[in-house]
């Protein structure tokens, strides 16, 4: 069984910082300008090449990303005479044509991160914003994105809209879905009635392929018995190995398509990854939940914290006793230390994961006290997913707690943000714990039957039957 402490220090993080230009972007009155890339690979993934051509009124041109710009090179712009070679920014306001070599392996191997660009082998994984460069103001615009020679060694979680072509909103550029480029094979398969590809690097097999299929669907039933659907109708889910981990690493991405990555150690254990993985389905609530702004992350992470070990319960996975004592010992750590200032303006690591997690624990009994037991927060996600939030979507968390109480009948959720949200607020974890009746007595999770919310606290981890 992996290690609570260190598990959480490899959390994934979702991609829902989608940087304040995106955010402030204004509705489109008119057609949206279109940025276009035509980018192909050359012989070795040193050597991608992009050709960009943005329209007149696009000002300052630079990389998306500042850590990539040490990765371009021969950079030049063609003003509509001839090619000459440019440095950052390059000035576009009569529209521009911008070409640029771009080392993705070295980028890889640089900056080894799974937010830009990561390598396995002879596969590098990264988000479009890494190797496309754009106007720096705020836009509107559409993204269109045509591959060429890309075959056998490119693919990408962004969404189609041809052959070799692919579709992405400006807004969604930072938090853009995954792109693979190197030699891959691909195991597309059904799960939980979505369509999901995945990605394993040519020559590759982290623990076989019926295996990994198996871990994909039995995490994607989880989450279907949850909300009665899986979340999106498309999954792309890249999978390297990570010869120095001990434990997987998740990382959940929404812009123009849902995208998993998963980092996994290569002394996986394919008998026991459906139980003994936590990782996979903490990144299926994220696809599961609409991407928040950077002060909410604390919500993202908190539902997928929260969540994740309570449908796996359900599930049968593990014991409700794991559960409890993981809280028990887990929530603690969510707790405002001095100078707190609130979970929408305190983003450390205890405040964001665990601090989440309380969140929703306190959401879930309130829920459950306030309606006597007809709601709970499973309600509140399944209300979520029917106005179609997810990682495709990008939502405020006004909006999240207005969908989450209607479903519920209560302002349990408002009113739990306008204690907690600006201000540390006070929380009696003890006494919560002594109201559920679950201490942790002599390294033994022991409950109290007669405790005011027992019944509460065995309702938890029950599997709610639903209708399909
Ligand atoms: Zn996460």
């Amino acid at each position: 069984m992996l290690d609570r402490r260190l598990r959480w220090t490899l959390c994934c993080a979702l991609l829902s910082t989608v940087g304040c230009r995106c955010l402030r972007a204004s509705a489109p009155t008119k057609a949206a300008p279109r940025w276009e890339y035509t980018v192909a690979l050359g012989t070795t993934l040193d050597d991608l090449q992009v050709l960009a051509s943005f329209p007149p009124g696009s000002g300052d041109v630079t990389v998306a990303e500042a850590a990539a710009a040490p990765f371009v090179r021969d950079l030049a712009v063609d003003s509509g005479s001839t090619w000459r070679s440019a440095s950052w920014p390059i000035a576009c306001d009569g529209g521009c044509r911008i070409r640029y070599g771009f080392a993705l392996r070295r980028a890889a191997d640089t900056l080894d991160d799974p937010f830009l660009a990561l390598a396995d082998r002879d596969v590098v994984v990264t988000p479009a914003s890494t190797w496309l460069v754009r106007p720096e103001q705020d836009s509107d615009a559409e993204l269109l994105i045509r591959v060429e020679r890309g075959s056998a060694r490119f693919a990408t979680g962004l969404r189609a809209v041809g052959p070799d072509t692919y579709r992405l909103s400006a807004v969604d550029l930072g938090g853009a879905s995954l792109s693979v480029f190197g030699a891959h094979r691909r195991v597309p398969m059904e799960a939980a009635g979505a369509h999901v590809e995945v990605i394993v690097g040519a020559g590759q097999d982290p623990i076989g392929d019926a295996q990994l299929a198996h871990w994909i669907a039995a995490d994607a039933d989880v989450v279907r018995a949850e909300l009665g659907a899986f979340p999106v109708d498309r999954l792309f889910v890249a999978v390297v190995r990570d010869d120095a981990a001990a434990h997987t690493f998740g990382l959940t991405v929404g812009g123009g398509g849902a995208g998993i990555l998963l980092r996994v150690p290569t002394d996986l254990e394919p008998s026991s990854v459906v139980a003994g993985d936590w990782v996979l389905p903490h990144e299926m609530i994220h696809v599961a939940t609409p991407r928040l702004d950077a002060d909410h992350r604390w919500l993202s992470e908190g539902l997928a914290t929260y969540v994740e070990p309570l449908l796996r319960v359900r599930a049968g996975f593990v014991d409700a006793e794991k559960f409890w004592r993981d809280l028990v010992e887990g929530l603690p750590r969510g707790l405002p230390e001095a100078g707190d200032e609130g979970l929408d303006r305190t983003h450390t690591w205890g405040r964001t994961y665990w601090g989440g997690a309380l969140f929703c624990l306190l959401a879930d009994v309130g829920i459950r006290e306030r309606t006597k037991g007809r709601a709970s927060l499973d309600d509140v996600l399944r209300a979520v997913h029917a106005a179609g939030g997810n990682v495709l979507s990008r939502w405020s968390l006004a909006r999240w707690l207005e969908v989450g109480d209607a479903a519920t009948g209560t302002r349990v959720l408002h009113e739990l943000h306008e204690r907690l949200g600006a201000r540390p607020g006070e929380v009696d974890l003890a006494a919560l714990f002594r109201r559920l009746g679950v201490a942790i007595e002599e390294g033994r999770v022991r409950y109290d039957e007669n405790a005011p919310l027992a019944s509460i606290r065995r309702a938890l981890t029950v599997a709610i039957a639903r209708a399909p």
